[in-house]
């Protein structure tokens, strides 16, 4: 096989890849977003659908129009940042997208006054098209203040509630720690120690939380102060824009209502018994009475080595998804065919695995660094039901219609996933290699689906606590997290004392603007674990419906994609469903002692 079948060639997304060509491009670009500027500012309060259809369209073509010039200068640079050209590249698309960014910036806060004005726009049949991105902007609009307002707090939050979150990340950054590794002691960044977390050695799983929990928590008046500054700062920019509760934002922003969230983490909390099941399951298997937090995520003692070939890999995700859908098969084979995936290990590649969606071509490229190991064809294949979700949803729906929010987004990729662990365990010769399989699904799900919801409960526990007027410093923090991870964990692990600080690593609880992150990940997995089991009670007549869910990218909500499953996502018996499909990987998990 020849070595360059896995480097991306990026050649498809541009007519020509002369660097001054697309450096013309980008130049273009934002002139064009200048004349759209011109023309529109201080004009939308007037128009009426068909006005506003026009300018939707042409917005549309727009992104279409200038998306690969921009795609191949952040390709060509993930692909290897030590390339000068792709250096300046990339440089030159995100200044050109900044300017474009800002040019169109007034669009939003005028879309969303003019529905404001006319509501009955939303439901014009001249948009019907554009129905559900109407909704969205309708529901924000009370939320907004005034242009200048909007800009006045951009300007502020850079000095202000940014600073905490580039305090939280330099801090963490530039943290060592010291520990000892076969007699010698060395010293690792924070970056590099937390991959002991996972090392089959047990001491040095434990002694590598202890180190850097311990000294995380030396330091919690600077984790407190921010965290504090943070949520603070979100009660008072809610109530300024008048949602009702803390959590009404992250709502608006996820697509998603109040009810369904209740009741997903409603059946969270009824079926915390199911998942330490697993974990005294996982105990047995690790041969301990007990497992202690640093077990959570080692693997097996007799995990064997699996080890696969890049043709091996193709084959073996290739065939999952086949066996699904032809279609889907014969796309996916081709993002390997034309060489839209990138999986060689070099320097200057971005570390890590991403989809990039190609609208305007219909397909996508992903990244990854593949090393052969069953994590990666794993990744492979999540990477791979992001391009299937790509394809399915650029064939059918305009850019505006492809903005698709995280409860949504992770669908085709975990459905992939679980294609190729079913096909996977189909082929499995020995005990060994099931119980493999099936603990690393087992583990994924546990962590997205339960870990998660007990930062969820954190996340409202403060919130609650400031509202009753309590000061959180950092033991008090710490405490709402313990007394949130309990609720999922009961006594079913062990806890080194020290992970009460586990609060302060996690980048996302400082970052500007991204309150209650969390439950769209629960209900991510969760929705395509119950969309796994009806695949499973329904078999080939689902297969339809599901290339119907994907393609309708954002033009629907979650409720309403639920719905057209036949399901109400607000009632609990839909989640259920998604705990009947782990249920019976435990159980099979179960059968092999
Ligand atoms: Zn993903």
């Amino acid at each position: 096989m020849p070595k360059d079948e896995m480097v991306w060639d990026l050649s498809h997304l541009v007519e020509s890849t002369s660097p001054a060509l697309i450096q013309k491009k980008l130049k273009s670009m934002v002139v064009i977003a200048k004349k759209i500027r011109d023309t529109y500012h201080g004009k939308i309060g007037i128009l009426d659908a068909k006005g506003l259809l026009a300018l939707l369209e042409m917005r549309d073509t727009f992104t279409l129009k200038f998306e690969e010039a921009t795609m191949y200068c952040y390709l060509m640079y993930s692909a290897d940042s030590t390339n000068d050209i792709a250096k300046q590249l990339n440089e030159a698309a995100r200044k050109a997208s900044m300017r474009v960014g800002e040019a169109l910036a007034f669009l939003n806060i005028a879309l969303a006054n003019l529905l404001a004005e006319n509501p009955l726009l939303v439901t014009d049949p001249v948009l019907a098209e554009y129905k559900h991105y109407l909704e969205r902007i309708l529901r924000r609009a009370p939320h907004m203040l005034s242009e200048t307002e909007e800009r006045l707090i951009i300007i502020k939050d850079k000095n202000g509630i940014k600073a905490w979150q580039m305090l939280q990340s330099d801090w963490l950054s530039t943290q060592t720690f010291d520990i000892e590794i076969e007699g010698e002691t060395k010293t690792l960044p924070y970056g590099e120690i937390i991959g002991l977390y996972e090392s089959p050695d047990r001491d040095l799983r434990k002694r590598s939380n202890q180190i850097v929990y311990g000294n995380l928590g030396k330091d919690e008046i600077i984790w407190a102060s921010a965290i504090r500054a943070v949520c603070e700062d979100h009660l008072q920019m809610s109530e300024l824009r008048k949602y009702p509760t803390s959590m009404t934002q992250s709502l608006i922003a996820n697509d998603v209502d109040q009810q369904t969230i209740i009741s997903l983490m409603r059946t969270i909390e009824k079926n915390v018994c199911l998942y330490q099941r697993y974990l005294r399951l996982k105990a047995k298997l690790m041969g301990l009475n007990k497992l202690a937090n640093y077990d959570l995520l080692a693997p097996l003692p007799n995990a064997p080595e699996m080890n696969y070939g890049w043709m091996e890999a193709r084959r073996e995700v290739v065939d999952a998804y086949m066996e699904f859908d032809e279609q889907i098969g014969v796309w996916v084979d081709e993002m390997f065919e034309k060489r839209h995936i990138d999986g060689e290990v070099r320097k200057g590649k971005e570390s890590g695995a991403f989809c990039a969606e190609w609208l305007a071509g219909k397909s996508a490229y992903i990244l990854q660094s593949f090393n052969g190991k069953m994590g990666d064809v794993s990744t492979l294949a999540h990477e791979l039901g992001h391009a299937v979700h790509a394809y399915l949803g650029s064939r059918a729906q305009k850019p505006s219609n492809y903005e698709i929010g995280s409860c949504i987004a992770e669908t085709g990729s975990t459905f992939g996933e679980l294609l190729l662990t079913e096909q996977l365990l189909s082929k499995t010769k020995t005990k060994d290699e099931k119980q493999a399989i099936l603990t690393r699904t087992l583990d994924e799900f546990g962590m997205t689906t339960f870990q998660v919801s007990a930062r969820v409960f954190f996340e409202q526990n403060m919130y609650e606590a400031m509202e009753r007027g309590e000061f959180l410093d950092g033991e008090t923090i710490a405490k709402l997290w313990v007394v949130a991870r309990d609720k999922i964990y009961g006594d079913s692990v062990d806890w080194l004392d020290v992970m009460k600080w586990e609060w302060t690593m996690k980048p996302h609880y400082y970052m500007a603007n991204y309150r209650f992150y969390n439950y769209p990940y629960v209900f991510a997995q969760l929705f395509v674990f119950t969309l796994y089991q009806l695949y499973k009670e329904q078999g080939e007549s689902f297969v339809p419906k599901l290339k119907r869910l994907l393609a309708a990218g954002s033009s629907r909500s979650p409720r309403e994609l639920g719905a057209e499953l036949g399901f109400n996502i607000t009632g609990a018996t839909f989640w259920e469903k998604g705990m009947e499909q782990a249920e019976e990987f435990i159980n099979m998990l179960e059968e092999t002692l």
